[in-house]
């Protein structure tokens, strides 16, 4: 069998609202292509969004998504972005609450999970602009919740977003 034969693709939502937010986004990038086995493939524009949910009157958000492929399975991935988000000073206080940096698996190569600690695809991405405005960008195709990218841009049409 191939390395390349193990290798899953997989989309990370990154997005930070405290701090220096571009270098945030730089880093983790960098970060990410860092980790054993793993390749970033695509990077989304960047996209200026307000927060939604958490404490009121919170700083927007840089928001962007990115594809992999990774020889890590899901599990030690999840455990590789909290480093990286530890390593950019993210701490996690109130639900939602503004972060240096956040960094969620959206979607992860035939993997489907109702674990709370890692759940598969991501429960909400399909619900916020700010994940498939980005995502749309550089996987039209992917399917969430059995609906097409199309639907879920058409949904959150209403969401405060701009690309950069
Ligand atoms: P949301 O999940 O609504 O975007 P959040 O990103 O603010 O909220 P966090 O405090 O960053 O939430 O994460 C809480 C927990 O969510 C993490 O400790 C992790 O175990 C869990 N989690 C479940 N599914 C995923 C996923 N697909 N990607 C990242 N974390 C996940
Ligand atoms: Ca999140
Ligand atoms: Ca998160």
């Amino acid at each position: 069998m191939s390395a390349a034969s193990l290798e899953h693709r997989a989309y990370i939502a990154l997005g930070s609202n405290l701090g220096v937010s571009a270098e945030a986004l730089d880093g983790a990038l960098e970060k990410l292509s860092a980790l054993p086995g793993t390749r970033v493939l695509q990077v989304s524009p960047w996209y200026r969004s307000a927060a939604i949910g958490g404490p009121a009157d919170q700083p927007d958000y840089l928001n962007a998504v990115c594809e992999i492929t990774t020889g890590l399975d899901p599990r030690p991935l999840l455990d590789a972005l909290h480093q990286i988000e530890h390593h950019f000073g993210r701490e996690r206080q109130v639900r939602w609450g503004p972060r240096t940096l956040d960094l969620d698996i959206i979607w992860y190569q035939n993997v489907t999970s109702e674990d709370p600690e890692l759940t598969l695809p991501h429960p909400r991405a399909h619900e916020r602009a700010f994940v498939i405005r980005p995502l749309a960008d550089i996987a039209p195709e992917l399917v969430l919740g059995n609906q097409p990218l199309n639907h879920w841009l058409e949904h959150t049409r209403d969401q405060a977003i701009s690309r950069l």
